[in-house]
Protein backbone atom coordinates (compact mmCIF):
# COMPACT_ATOMS: atom_id res chain seq x y z
CA UNK A 1 0.00 0.00 0.00
CA UNK A 2 1.62 3.62 -1.30
CA UNK A 3 0.62 6.57 0.80
CA UNK A 4 -0.10 9.43 -1.39
CA UNK A 5 0.15 12.92 0.87
CA UNK A 6 0.13 16.09 -0.83
CA UNK A 7 -0.35 19.65 -0.94
CA UNK A 8 -3.14 21.18 -3.41
CA UNK A 9 -3.07 25.03 -3.36
CA UNK A 10 -6.44 25.17 -1.16
CA UNK A 11 -5.95 22.12 1.03
CA UNK A 12 -4.29 19.03 1.99
CA UNK A 13 -4.98 15.75 0.89
CA UNK A 14 -4.42 12.60 2.22
CA UNK A 15 -5.63 9.37 0.38
CA UNK A 16 -4.43 5.66 0.30
CA UNK A 17 -3.04 3.39 -2.69
CA UNK A 18 -3.67 -0.10 -2.91
CA UNK A 19 -0.91 -1.33 -5.60
CA UNK A 20 -1.70 -4.94 -4.79
CA UNK A 21 -4.60 -7.28 -4.20
CA UNK A 22 -5.76 -6.45 -0.51
CA UNK A 23 -8.13 -8.73 1.51
CA UNK A 24 -9.94 -6.30 3.70
CA UNK A 25 -10.45 -8.57 7.12
CA UNK A 26 -12.41 -6.77 10.49
CA UNK A 27 -12.87 -3.60 8.54
CA UNK A 28 -15.88 -1.01 8.53
CA UNK A 29 -14.70 -0.14 5.02
CA UNK A 30 -16.52 -1.86 2.04
CA UNK A 31 -14.31 -3.03 -0.86
CA UNK A 32 -16.38 -0.38 -3.00
CA UNK A 33 -15.46 2.37 -0.99
CA UNK A 34 -12.17 1.51 -1.19
CA UNK A 35 -12.13 1.47 -4.77
CA UNK A 36 -13.70 4.18 -4.83
CA UNK A 37 -10.59 5.97 -2.68
CA UNK A 38 -8.07 4.60 -4.67
CA UNK A 39 -9.53 5.88 -7.83
CA UNK A 40 -10.21 9.47 -6.53
CA UNK A 41 -6.12 9.08 -4.89
CA UNK A 42 -4.91 7.76 -8.44
CA UNK A 43 -6.76 10.94 -10.71
CA UNK A 44 -5.01 12.75 -7.93
CA UNK A 45 -1.72 11.60 -8.79
CA UNK A 46 -2.47 12.11 -12.61
CA UNK A 47 -3.37 15.39 -11.57
CA UNK A 48 -0.08 16.31 -9.72
CA UNK A 49 2.25 14.63 -12.32
CA UNK A 50 0.73 17.01 -15.09
CA UNK A 51 1.46 19.98 -12.67
CA UNK A 52 5.21 18.81 -12.48
CA UNK A 53 4.36 17.67 -8.78
CA UNK A 54 5.51 14.43 -7.63
CA UNK A 55 4.16 12.90 -3.81
CA UNK A 56 6.25 13.60 -1.16
CA UNK A 57 8.89 11.09 -0.52
CA UNK A 58 8.62 9.37 -3.68
CA UNK A 59 11.43 9.35 -6.22
CA UNK A 60 11.72 9.56 -9.97
CA UNK A 61 14.01 6.97 -12.19
CA UNK A 62 12.98 7.87 -15.41
CA UNK A 63 14.87 9.55 -17.76
CA UNK A 64 12.55 12.43 -18.62
CA UNK A 65 9.52 14.35 -16.40
CA UNK A 66 7.21 16.11 -17.44
CA UNK A 67 6.90 19.53 -18.37
CA UNK A 68 7.11 22.30 -16.17
CA UNK A 69 4.00 24.59 -15.80
CA UNK A 70 4.78 28.32 -16.66
CA UNK A 71 5.50 29.62 -13.50
CA UNK A 72 6.72 27.23 -11.84
CA UNK A 73 10.47 24.83 -12.38
CA UNK A 74 10.88 21.63 -14.14
CA UNK A 75 11.70 18.46 -11.49
CA UNK A 76 14.89 16.49 -13.12
CA UNK A 77 13.88 12.82 -12.72
CA UNK A 78 17.43 11.16 -10.78
CA UNK A 79 19.35 10.62 -13.81
CA UNK A 80 18.74 13.66 -14.60
CA UNK A 81 19.93 15.27 -11.39
CA UNK A 82 22.99 12.83 -11.69
CA UNK A 83 23.66 14.39 -15.22
CA UNK A 84 23.81 18.00 -14.14
CA UNK A 85 25.72 17.58 -11.63
CA UNK A 86 28.31 15.48 -13.69
CA UNK A 87 28.70 17.68 -15.93
CA UNK A 88 29.35 20.73 -14.83
CA UNK A 89 31.39 18.97 -11.85
CA UNK A 90 34.23 17.31 -14.15
CA UNK A 91 35.20 20.72 -15.05
CA UNK A 92 35.90 22.84 -12.36
CA UNK A 93 39.32 21.43 -12.19
CA UNK A 94 39.91 22.20 -15.85
CA UNK A 95 39.07 25.57 -15.50
CA UNK A 96 40.94 26.07 -11.92
CA UNK A 97 44.62 24.46 -13.83
CA UNK A 98 43.67 27.12 -17.13
CA UNK A 99 42.74 29.66 -15.21
CA UNK A 100 46.26 29.23 -13.11
CA UNK A 101 47.96 28.21 -16.88
CA UNK A 102 46.94 32.28 -18.25
CA UNK A 103 47.83 33.72 -14.87
CA UNK A 104 51.29 31.89 -15.06
CA UNK A 105 51.33 33.04 -19.21
CA UNK A 106 50.82 37.04 -17.80
CA UNK A 107 53.51 39.54 -18.81
CA UNK A 108 52.26 42.57 -17.21
CA UNK A 109 49.93 43.33 -14.19
CA UNK A 110 46.82 44.09 -16.43
CA UNK A 111 47.21 40.91 -18.14
CA UNK A 112 47.47 38.97 -15.03
CA UNK A 113 44.21 40.84 -13.17
CA UNK A 114 42.65 40.20 -16.32
CA UNK A 115 43.72 36.65 -15.79
CA UNK A 116 42.46 37.02 -12.85
CA UNK A 117 38.32 38.13 -13.78
CA UNK A 118 38.52 35.61 -16.63
CA UNK A 119 39.53 32.86 -14.03
CA UNK A 120 37.60 33.50 -11.32
CA UNK A 121 34.14 34.42 -13.72
CA UNK A 122 35.18 30.54 -15.62
CA UNK A 123 35.53 28.43 -12.10
CA UNK A 124 32.61 30.34 -10.23
CA UNK A 125 30.23 29.43 -13.20
CA UNK A 126 31.07 25.41 -12.95
CA UNK A 127 31.33 25.70 -8.95
CA UNK A 128 28.11 27.26 -8.21
CA UNK A 129 26.02 25.27 -10.66
CA UNK A 130 27.31 22.13 -9.42
CA UNK A 131 26.37 23.21 -5.89
CA UNK A 132 23.05 24.15 -6.73
CA UNK A 133 22.46 20.97 -8.73
CA UNK A 134 23.74 19.03 -5.90
CA UNK A 135 21.20 21.00 -3.82
CA UNK A 136 18.66 20.46 -6.03
CA UNK A 137 19.19 16.99 -6.13
CA UNK A 138 19.38 15.78 -2.67
CA UNK A 139 18.39 18.71 -0.28
CA UNK A 140 15.10 19.50 -2.38
CA UNK A 141 13.35 19.56 1.04
CA UNK A 142 15.12 22.60 2.02
CA UNK A 143 13.17 25.12 -0.21
CA UNK A 144 14.62 28.54 0.56
CA UNK A 145 18.28 26.95 0.48
CA UNK A 146 17.71 25.43 -3.05
CA UNK A 147 16.09 29.05 -4.14
CA UNK A 148 18.74 30.71 -3.00
CA UNK A 149 21.24 28.59 -4.68
CA UNK A 150 19.21 28.58 -8.23
CA UNK A 151 19.27 32.70 -7.70
CA UNK A 152 23.24 32.22 -7.60
CA UNK A 153 23.30 29.73 -10.63
CA UNK A 154 21.30 32.17 -12.45
CA UNK A 155 23.61 35.42 -11.26
CA UNK A 156 26.83 33.62 -12.13
CA UNK A 157 26.07 33.44 -15.57
CA UNK A 158 26.10 37.42 -16.33
CA UNK A 159 29.25 37.75 -14.21
CA UNK A 160 30.50 34.76 -16.09
CA UNK A 161 29.16 36.77 -19.84
CA UNK A 162 31.15 39.72 -18.56
CA UNK A 163 34.14 38.00 -17.41
CA UNK A 164 34.42 35.61 -21.21
CA UNK A 165 34.32 39.07 -22.77
CA UNK A 166 36.70 40.57 -20.20
CA UNK A 167 39.83 39.13 -21.55
CA UNK A 168 39.19 40.61 -25.13
CA UNK A 169 38.14 44.18 -23.97
CA UNK A 170 41.03 44.90 -21.95
CA UNK A 171 43.86 43.47 -23.93
CA UNK A 172 43.19 44.21 -26.90
CA UNK A 173 43.33 48.10 -28.33
CA UNK A 174 39.82 49.63 -28.86
CA UNK A 175 38.33 52.77 -30.46
CA UNK A 176 37.67 55.85 -27.61
CA UNK A 177 34.05 54.59 -27.97
CA UNK A 178 34.40 51.00 -28.01
CA UNK A 179 36.53 50.98 -25.20
CA UNK A 180 33.39 52.23 -22.82
CA UNK A 181 32.28 48.23 -22.66
CA UNK A 182 34.75 47.55 -20.79
CA UNK A 183 33.01 48.94 -18.01
CA UNK A 184 29.38 48.92 -19.50
CA UNK A 185 29.65 44.83 -19.63
CA UNK A 186 29.80 44.54 -15.94
CA UNK A 187 27.30 47.87 -15.57
CA UNK A 188 24.62 44.40 -17.52
CA UNK A 189 25.92 41.57 -15.37
CA UNK A 190 25.06 44.04 -12.10
CA UNK A 191 21.67 45.08 -13.61
CA UNK A 192 20.91 41.24 -14.68
CA UNK A 193 21.53 40.19 -10.64
CA UNK A 194 19.19 42.57 -9.67
CA UNK A 195 16.36 41.46 -11.88
CA UNK A 196 16.88 38.01 -10.84
CA UNK A 197 16.65 39.16 -6.98
CA UNK A 198 13.31 40.64 -8.40
CA UNK A 199 11.92 39.06 -10.92
CA UNK A 200 13.50 35.07 -10.49
CA UNK A 201 11.35 32.70 -12.52
CA UNK A 202 8.66 35.03 -12.98
CA UNK A 203 9.25 35.81 -16.48
CA UNK A 204 11.54 33.05 -18.18
CA UNK A 205 11.63 34.47 -21.61
CA UNK A 206 12.57 38.13 -20.13
CA UNK A 207 15.62 36.36 -18.69
CA UNK A 208 16.40 34.59 -21.80
CA UNK A 209 16.11 37.66 -23.60
CA UNK A 210 18.91 39.52 -21.17
CA UNK A 211 21.37 37.02 -21.63
CA UNK A 212 21.64 37.25 -25.43
CA UNK A 213 21.48 40.78 -25.54
CA UNK A 214 24.15 40.45 -22.58
CA UNK A 215 26.05 37.87 -24.84
CA UNK A 216 25.97 39.80 -28.26
CA UNK A 217 26.25 43.44 -27.50
CA UNK A 218 29.97 43.36 -26.73
CA UNK A 219 30.38 41.09 -29.96
CA UNK A 220 29.67 44.61 -31.44
CA UNK A 221 32.42 46.31 -30.45
CA UNK A 222 35.09 43.15 -30.30
CA UNK A 223 34.46 42.81 -33.93
CA UNK A 224 35.09 46.57 -34.76
CA UNK A 225 38.86 45.77 -33.42
CA UNK A 226 41.53 46.77 -35.64
CA UNK A 227 43.24 43.21 -34.54
CA UNK A 228 40.89 40.43 -36.00
CA UNK A 229 42.92 37.59 -34.79
CA UNK A 230 40.87 35.02 -32.53
CA UNK A 231 37.44 36.33 -33.59
CA UNK A 232 36.53 33.29 -36.05
CA UNK A 233 37.10 31.30 -32.49
CA UNK A 234 35.06 33.82 -30.54
CA UNK A 235 32.03 33.74 -33.17
CA UNK A 236 32.34 29.96 -33.10
CA UNK A 237 31.66 29.56 -29.16
CA UNK A 238 28.90 32.23 -29.46
CA UNK A 239 27.21 30.19 -31.84
CA UNK A 240 27.77 26.83 -30.07
CA UNK A 241 26.37 28.69 -26.67
CA UNK A 242 23.11 29.69 -29.13
CA UNK A 243 22.82 26.09 -30.11
CA UNK A 244 22.43 24.99 -26.41
CA UNK A 245 19.89 27.31 -25.57
CA UNK A 246 17.71 25.34 -27.67
CA UNK A 247 18.41 22.22 -24.77
CA UNK A 248 18.32 24.63 -22.06
CA UNK A 249 14.71 25.30 -22.98
CA UNK A 250 13.84 21.59 -23.72
CA UNK A 251 13.28 20.73 -19.80
CA UNK A 252 10.46 17.79 -20.29
CA UNK A 253 10.67 17.62 -24.36
CA UNK A 254 14.40 15.87 -24.77
CA UNK A 255 15.59 13.70 -21.94
CA UNK A 256 18.47 15.04 -20.25
CA UNK A 257 17.92 18.45 -22.22
CA UNK A 258 19.33 20.34 -19.24
CA UNK A 259 22.81 18.33 -19.02
CA UNK A 260 23.09 18.49 -22.69
CA UNK A 261 23.13 22.15 -22.18
CA UNK A 262 25.89 21.89 -19.63
CA UNK A 263 27.43 20.13 -22.37
CA UNK A 264 27.25 22.92 -24.62
CA UNK A 265 28.69 25.38 -22.61
CA UNK A 266 31.58 23.69 -21.95
CA UNK A 267 32.43 22.98 -25.10
CA UNK A 268 31.64 27.27 -25.76
CA UNK A 269 33.71 27.54 -22.99
CA UNK A 270 36.36 25.60 -23.90
CA UNK A 271 37.18 26.98 -27.49
CA UNK A 272 36.59 30.76 -25.96
CA UNK A 273 39.24 29.59 -23.51
CA UNK A 274 41.45 28.35 -26.34
CA UNK A 275 41.08 31.67 -28.59
CA UNK A 276 42.36 33.82 -25.49
CA UNK A 277 45.23 31.48 -24.46
CA UNK A 278 46.21 31.34 -28.20
CA UNK A 279 45.87 35.07 -29.38
CA UNK A 280 45.88 37.40 -26.05
CA UNK A 281 48.45 35.56 -23.88
CA UNK A 282 52.46 34.35 -24.55
CA UNK A 283 52.68 30.77 -25.88
CA UNK A 284 53.49 28.28 -23.62
CA UNK A 285 56.64 27.40 -25.79
CA UNK A 286 57.81 30.90 -25.49
CA UNK A 287 57.43 31.31 -21.93
CA UNK A 288 59.75 27.73 -21.54
CA UNK A 289 62.60 29.61 -23.68
CA UNK A 290 62.35 32.17 -21.15
CA UNK A 291 62.73 30.34 -18.10
ZN1 LIG B 1 22.52 23.89 -14.82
Amino acid sequence: MDKLHCQFPSRTCCAMVFTEPQTVMGSSQTCSSLVLEANLALSMRDYLKSHGVRPKGSVEYGFMNHRAPANGRYKPTCYEHAANCYTHAFLIVPAIVGSALLHRLSDDCWEKITAWIYGMGLCALFIVSTVFHIVSWKKSHLRTVEHCFHMCDRMVIYFFIAASYAPWLNLRELGPLASHMRWFIWLMAAGGTIYVFLYHEKYKVVELFFYLTMGFSPALVVTSMNNTDGLHELACGGLIYCLGVVFFKSDGIIPFAHAIWHLFVATAAAVHYYAIWKYLYRSPTDFMRHL
